[in-house]
């Protein structure tokens, strides 16, 4: 099918351009990193069972903590409970890397951090305080809202990566990356293809997988371009992500549109 065969063309064109760049070695002292700097610490405390990442770094909270109610002092895994069992206001100092117990950088196991927001909101939702205290609430209601937004953020590689170039000082503004005109031809030709195969449910999905192929290689050096602190190269990247993700989203409004059976890579 012409289409397709077209789509195929731009994909592999982008990809490679994508992948070019990428260093292999750099992947693996990145996961050298995290197991180096960060220890699993199973945290367990009355009415909450979750996991925490001690970064060997910022262990410093909880050290000025004490819990509202019986006064005690908090250690650092006591988080969002006491161990006297009641809900703790959260330190608003926190990144959402920290609220949601995953070290600071790019490369984060998607999987835990599921597990663990899940694990989370099953003790703090607004729900389960509706017999408590006022203030109890209010932490609940509070705590819940923000883990959402932390996880949300830290879930997807795009609003990750700008949510950890906003942790540097930095911002991406419109306008501020200039592209070769190749790159929004790609991007654009792409979108039309995409417009015009809505109702070719097997176009869709391999807009979709082709789209995230890219996205993965995007993943990948934005891994070693956060990793080796090279902002400058991690802002150009999100600026091209954006344009992938935006597609990404696009073929998933469709399938839901349409009722398409979504394709995971
Ligand atoms: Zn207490």
């Amino acid at each position: 099918m012409a289409l397709s065969m077209l789509c195929k063309r731009i994909f592999r064109v982008s990809l490679a351009n994508s992948m070019s760049r990428q260093s292999p070695t750099l992947s693996i002292i990145v996961k050298q990193k995290i197991i180096s700097n960060a220890q699993m610490v199973d945290s367990s405390v009355e009415g909450h069972k979750g996991r925490r990442w001690l970064c060997t770094e910022s262990n410093e909270h909880g050290k000025h903590r004490h819990c509202w109610k019986c006064k005690r002092k908090l250690d650092e895994l006591e988080v969002y409970f006491c161990k006297c069992g009641i809900i703790q206001p959260l330190d608003s100092d926190w990144s959402y890397f920290e609220i949601m117990g995953t070290p600071q950088q790019f490369d984060i196991d998607t999987n835990s951090l599921t597990k663990h927001y899940r694990g989370l909101q099953k003790h703090l939702h607004p729900d389960k305080y509706s017999q408590k205290s006022d203030l109890e609430r209010e932490y609940s209601e509070a705590q819940s809202s923000i883990v959402n937004k932390a996880y949300n953020t830290l879930l997807k590689p795009l609003s990750r990566g700008l949510y950890l170039l906003e942790l540097h000082g930095e911002t991406i503004e419109e306008d501020q990356i200039e592209f070769e005109p190749d790159f929004l031809m790609d991007i654009m030709e792409v979108n039309e293809t995409l417009a015009n195969s809505a109702d070719n449910a097997d176009t869709v999905r391999l807009i979709q997988k082709e789209n995230r192929k890219i996205i993965n290689g995007f993943i990948v050096e934005l891994t070693d371009a956060f990793a080796n602190e090279n902002i400058k190269k991690a802002k150009e990247l999100l600026s091209r992500l954006k344009y992938y993700a935006n597609i990404d989203e696009k073929v998933k409004q469709i399938q839901r549109d349409k009722g398409y059976m979504s394709s995971y890579f």
